[in-house]
């Protein structure tokens, strides 16, 4: 089955605002009307507002890096996904980040996928197991799925998954290309036991974790692999500019 690859650059805490707004007019330059894979551009929060404003009337998509579960409140600092859906399409879900280094538990990996959902935003579900599971990589990316998914009963089309190793992320070390094409397709056959075939058959996987203008290629080739969570790589417009090229051509 033919499925549209999903490249989606993640900033984290990086760009001043200059630099933020430098390299969404470059990416625009690079990569406006890119065919074959759709681009998502994940910023700070802060800078959503003029990614939204730098990208308009482009093909390339404005996502976040995070969301809050509850709609409005007194959630001092947080942001809910009807606020995001002004600004954005797109939400990182359940990134290693969140749930290992600010604690987010797989409820709220959960009620955030939900929220996401409700708002009309398109989440990016990331999961992947850390260094210390490797030797149980099936159980953690069936209870992260399991639990990422709790309360669902249908697979969205609009759901993409990243297969991020946790032990791959910004440290150089990349899951093997096959390594990572094994655990993509785990977790295609998790989705089908979990939902169906089609709706399996139907779901974009990316891979993440160190992925660079020289690995691309072998990831991209792949045929569970639907493109890739890119980190480090995004903030360099040229390098992402191949990437995403590299994946539209795969
Ligand atoms: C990420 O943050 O999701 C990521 C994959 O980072 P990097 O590409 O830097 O490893």
């Amino acid at each position: 089955m033919a499925r549209l690859p999903v490249v989606g650059g993640n900033w984290k805490m990086h760009t001043a605002r200059g630099e933020a707004v430098a390299l969404l007019s470059a990416l625009r330059r690079e990569l406006d009307g890119l065919a074959g894979a759709q681009v998502v551009i994940c910023p700070p929060a802060p800078w959503l507002g003029d990614a939204a404003d730098a990208l308009a009337g482009t093909t390339l998509e404005v996502g976040a890096q995070d969301v809050h579960w509850e709609p409005k409140g007194a959630f001092t600092g947080a942001v809910s996904a009807p606020m995001l859906a002004s600004v954005a399409s797109w939400v990182i879900v359940g990134h290693s980040e969140r749930r290992y280094l600010f604690g987010e538990t797989a409820e709220e990996t959960n009620a955030k996928l939900r929220a996401s959902l409700a708002a009309g935003l398109s989440p990016i579900l990331a999961v992947g197991e850390r260094q210390e599971e490797i030797g149980r990589v099936a159980d953690v990316l069936a209870a992260q799925l399991t639990e990422g998914f709790r309360g669902i009963e249908r697979l969205p089309a609009d759901v993409v998954i990243a297969y991020e190793p946790v032990w791959a992320i910004g440290t150089g070390l990349a899951a093997t290309p096959d390594d990572a094409q094994a655990r993509c397709a785990l977790i295609r056959t998790m989705l089908a036991e979990r939902f169906n075939t089609a709706s399996a058959d139907a779901c974009r996987i990316q891979y993440g974790g160190s992925v660079i203008t020289g690995n691309i290629e072998d990831y991209a080739k792949q045929p569970d692999i639907d493109g890739a969570l890119v980190g480090g790589a995004s903030l360099d417009a040229a390098a992402f500019a191949t990437i995403c090229r590299a994946v539209a051509a795969a």
